[in-house]
Formats: C-alpha cells, sequence, structure tokens
C-alpha cells in the first residue's frame, strides 16, 4: 500500500503498512493467543486496510506476567535515574525522526488532518517524552526534624523516598492516540514502572510502532508492553487485574466508572481522563471575529472527539448574533476530506459509530427544537464525516446542550449577566476545561476561581502545555496528568524513620 486516496505515503508508512501487526509481550511480536484479529478500517472510506491481534484476558495475563518479571529482575530494576532518562531521550529522537510516518498512520487509522498530526499530536508527543525524560533524575523526597516523645535520649531521623508503583496498565482512547499513549507511558518509565499499554481498537498503529520503537531504543524485553484488543475484553481484563499496582485511564466518563470499579476490588491505584462538556465564554469586550475563530477553534480541532472541546458556547447578547454570524462562515468554509490529504481541514470522524452517534445528538437537537446556522448533517461519501455544525435556539435541558457529542458540533446560546454566566458554565457534571474570552482582567480575575474545571483558558482554548496539569473536576475525571504532577500516579511515596 504505497497510497491512499490518491496521495503517496512516506516509504516508512508504506514499509510499517507492509508488516503483519503483532503485539509485543516480553519483547516478542506475537500472535493472540486465541489466533483472532481485529479489522482498522480507514474512516475516509470505510473501508479495512490492514488487521491486529484481538487480545483478551490470556493475552493480558501473558503481558502483566512480562511486565512484573521486568520489574522485578532483569537489567530495568538495576537501570539509574540517568539511564531512564537517557532511554526516554532516545525514544523521543526516534520519534521525531519518524515524523512524518507517525503523522500519516495517525491520519489514516484515526482520520485527522495530516498536517495536524504532524504539528500537534507527533511534536506534542516528541516534546513530552523529553520532558518527561528530565524527570527521571529528579524524583526526590525530603527529610524531615521529628519530635518523637517518650524516646527521648535518642535521636531519629525521617525521610521520604519515591519508589516506582509497580506494573503498570493504561488504556487509551482513540482521539490523540500517540498523544494519549506517551501521556502515560513516559512518566512511567521515567518512574521506572513497567508497563502494558493497551489502545483503542479504532485506533491500534501508532501504539504497535511506539513499540517497535522502544525496542529499538534498547528498553529491555517487558517494561513495555502492546496488547490490541477490545475494550470490554482486553481491557478489561486490564483493569481488573490483580497482578498490577496501577492503572491509568482515558476516555468516557461511563467506562472510566467501570475501569475504576474494578481497580478498587484489588485497590489497584487509579488515574482517570474522562470526558467534558467545556463553555467557552465571550464577554462583551470581544471583536466577535476575533471570538468567533477561538470558538471555531475549539469546536472543531480533531473534528470536535477532544475532551476539552468548547462545545458550549455563551456570547454577550451583545455580540452574540455576530459572533454566530463569524462562526457559521467559518463553519461552512471549512475544506473536509480525508486526513491523509494536506489540503484537509476536517477530516472524517474516527469510525461509522462514532458519526451516527453524533448525527443521532443533531437529529435529537432538532426534534427539540434547535436550528442548524451550520452544517447538521453527514458530510458526502461512504466515509464517517460530519458537516461543522452550529446549533442555535437551544436550552438547558437539551440533550445536545447536557451531554458529550464528541464531534464538530457546538451549541450558542446567548447571556446577559456575568453574575449568572459562572452558574450557567458550571451546570454540567462535568469540570474538565473552559475557555474566558475577554481583555478586562479584573472581571476574567474574578470569574476563573468560579468556574469549576481542572484548565481555564483565557482567549484561547485547546491549548495543552507539557509542564501544565491536566485533568478534571467532577465527573472529568481523577488524577492529572502531565507537567510534575504526573509523575505522582506513578510513584508511591515511603517514609523512612531511623532511630540513630
Ligand atoms: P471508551 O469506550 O471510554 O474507550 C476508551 C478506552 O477504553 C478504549 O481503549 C476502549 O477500548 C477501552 N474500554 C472500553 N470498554 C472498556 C471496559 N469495559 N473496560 C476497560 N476498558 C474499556 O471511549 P470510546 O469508545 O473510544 O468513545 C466513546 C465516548 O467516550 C466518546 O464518544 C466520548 O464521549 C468519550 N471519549 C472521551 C475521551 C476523552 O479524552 N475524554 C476520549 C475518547 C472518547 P475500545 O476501543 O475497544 O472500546
Ligand atoms: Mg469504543
Amino acid at each position: 500500500m504505497n497510497a491512499f486516496h490518491g496521495i503517496a505515503l512516506h516509504p516508512d508508512t508504506a514499509a510499517f503498512l507492509a508488516r503483519p501487526q503483532r503485539m509485543l509481550i516480553g519483547g516478542e511480536w506475537v500472535e493472540a493467543v486465541s489466533g483472532a484479529t481485529l479489522p482498522v478500517v480507514d474512516p475516509a472510506s470505510g473501508e479495512v486496510f490492514c488487521r491486529v491481534p484481538a487480545g483478551e484476558s490470556a493475552d493480558i495475563d501473558r503481558a502483566v506476567a512480562a511486565a512484573r518479571r521486568a520489574f522485578e529482575s532483569g537489567d530495568w530494576p538495576r537501570a539509574r535515574p540517568v539511564d531512564r532518562e537517557r532511554l526516554l531521550l532516545k525514544l523521543a529522537d526516534l520519534l521525531e525522526a519518524h515524523a512524518q510516518e507517525f503523522a500519516e498512520l495517525e491520519a489514516i487509522d484515526n482520520g485527522k488532518p495530516v498536517t495536524i498530526a504532524r504539528h500537534v499530536d507527533v511534536a506534542l508527543a516528541v516534546d513530552f517524552v523529553r520532558y518527561m525524560a528530565g524527570w527521571a533524575t529528579k524524583l526526590d523526597g525530603s527529610t524531615m526534624e521529628l519530635s518523637v516523645p517518650l524516646v527521648r535520649d535518642r535521636e531519629f531521623f525521617g525521610f521520604t523516598r519515591r519508589e516506582p508503583v509497580g506494573v503498570v496498565g493504561a488504556i487509551i482512547p482513540w482521539n490523540f492516540p500517540l498523544l494519549m499513549a506517551v501521556w502515560k507511558v513516559a512518566p512511567a518509565l521515567a518512574a521506572g514502572c513497567t508497563m502494558i499499554l493497551k489502545p483503542a481498537e479504532d485506533t491500534p498503529l501508532t501504539a504497535l510502532r511506539l513499540g517497535e520503537l522502544a525496542q529499538q531504543a534498547g528498553y529491555p524485553a517487558g517494561v513495555l508492553n502492546v496488547v490490541t484488543g477490545l475494550g470490554h475484553t482486553a481491557g478489561a481484563a486490564l483493569a481488573g487485574h490483580p497482578g498490577i499496582e496501577k492503572v491509568a485511564f482515558t476516555g468516557s466518563t461511563e467506562v472510566g466508572k467501570l475501569v475504576g470499579k474494578a481497580a478498587m476490588e484489588n485497590m489497584t491505584r487509579v488515574s482517570l481522563e474522562l470526558g467534558g462538556k467545556s463553555p467557552v465564554i465571550v464577554l462583551d469586550d470581544v471583536d466577535p471575529a476575533v471570538a468567533a475563530a477561538g470558538a471555531a477553534q475549539a469546536i472543531f480541532f480533531n473534528q470536535g472527539q477532544v475532551c476539552t472541546a468548547g462545545s458550549r458556547l455563551y456570547v454577550h447578547r451583545s455580540r452574540f448574533d455576530a459572533v454566530v454570524d463569524h462562526l457559521a462562515e467559518i463553519a461552512s468554509g471549512m475544506k473536509m476530506g480525508p486526513g491523509i490529504d494536506p489540503a484537509t481541514q476536517i477530516g472524517p470522524l474516527v469510525s461509522k459509530v462514532q458519526q451516527t452517534r453524533v448525527l443521532d445528538y443533531v437529529q435529537s437537537g432538532f426534534a427539540e427544537g434547535a436550528r442548524a446556522a451550520a452544517g447538521g448533517a453527514a458530510g458526502e461519501g461512504p466515509g464517517c464525516f460530519v458537516r461543522p455544525t452550529v446549533l442555535v435556539d437551544v436550552h438547558e435541558d437539551m440533550r445536545v446542550v447536557r451531554e458529550e457529542i464528541f464531534g464538530p458540533v457546538v451549541v450558542a446560546q446567548a447571556f446577559d449577566d456575568l453574575d449568572d454566566i459562572a452558574r450557567r458554565a458550571n451546570d454540567t457534571p462535568y469540570g474538565l476545561a473552559a475557555s474566558i474570552w475577554s481583555n478586562d482582567l479584573s472581571r476574567v480575575h474574578r470569574l476563573i476561581p468560579k468556574i469549576k474545571a481542572g484548565t481555564v483558558w483565557v482567549n484561547c482554548h485547546n491549548i495543552i502545555e507539557n509542564v501544565m496539569p491536566f485533568g478534571g473536576f467532577k465527573q472529568s475525571g481523577i488524577g492529572r496528568e502531565a507537567g510534575r504532577a504526573a509523575l505522582e500516579l506513578y510513584t508511591e511515596s515511603k517514609s523512612v524513620i531511623m532511630m540513630l
């Protein structure tokens, strides 16, 4: 396979697709125990273009055993922090050297525009691995002055150390396959853990390629295992496995709760990055064209399949019509096409299932009285396209306003009262992110503490930064990934008290 939709593939991408795909367990590339495979579909055409192993619980057992062996014995436990740093830096260099290949694999597997994949997904992934490499040598503890009663004639010395939590199970979604993989792999390996990575069934390819590069970088066998398979089989087996110490999950709130419950049975440490219904709040001092461009980026980036997507737009009534008109114009003008085409601005959604889900939401909005200022229908052809959609005439109890759609659909509402906007913004079970658009610093500052969300952006949206903790309030999750906070997810704190 040398071309997709008439666009030539990089020779490395073609070479990867020409190989039979296997899973990485204990340093070996293996088929599933059952021998079963899963189709990998190009969402721009709906056609199957390769297959991957359908791992199940027997495969998870093998991978957990391999990760356990690697954690307890061999070269990995003896690796010094500086060795773990060097390996991650090498992995980052390899990722960077293969940036175009990774971008193309994301584009044909997920559907996202290749230019975005290259300059957002892959670029962020490379930087993130480098950033986390630095933490390998900086996992420190504290020394404490103790005041032990009774034993007054002896001295005590206290200190804390950070130790790797152990074997980690990582379950990731399909919206940013490589980036979500490294968000878990890099801090876990920096901390000295070993792991099993279960990519989403819709987008398994870059996780497998990452496994190849990890081997090439020199990671000992079993440190990183990649098991492809379905969520309710492989994913569930991993989340509830008694042989792991930590499960890191990104995906829907619904599945996140199942994963959390399964983990808790074994007291497995768990972090959850879940859904969102993030508000974009435009105050009355903003140029409508600037606000509309920001709102478009907030919702249409990655076809709206972003946990932080700005899917609820609230504009001060004085600017509402102007912002909606500009936004509808931007939405209608976006060039739709296969992700692999560098001219594409809006690719297909990840799958038929997702396309149907999103279109059903739009229909439910229409049935409840909403109107489309732009979009509102599927794109042409057999691909999983949904036109960028702006819904108006909506009210707070419609499903399109309350539920996460996870597609290029924004609901726009006007507001009058700044005192009331925080309440409306917070009127959701989610609390992942929000953006405030205004140059009035004092009003912005007064609003920030009132917003119940893990990230608040001001005059921007969807800016993800390696150094900034990322995670949710409320039903959007538990724990913070990225930044220094991520290391806490992959380490245990040990308190040591010595009597001298
Ligand atoms: P999902 O079902 O939550 O899947 C996320 C990951 O969990 C995938 O690897 C999935 O495997 C796996 N999984 C599914 N069921 C599982 C189970 N019972 N036990 C353990 N793991 C399981 O999300 P999705 O199907 O990809 O998308 C559904 C909705 O989730 C979206 O429409 C959106 O609302 C939300 N979502 C949110 C984010 C986010 O970043 N917050 C990302 C993606 C999706 P399979 O791929 O085999 O299902
Ligand atoms: Mg799924």
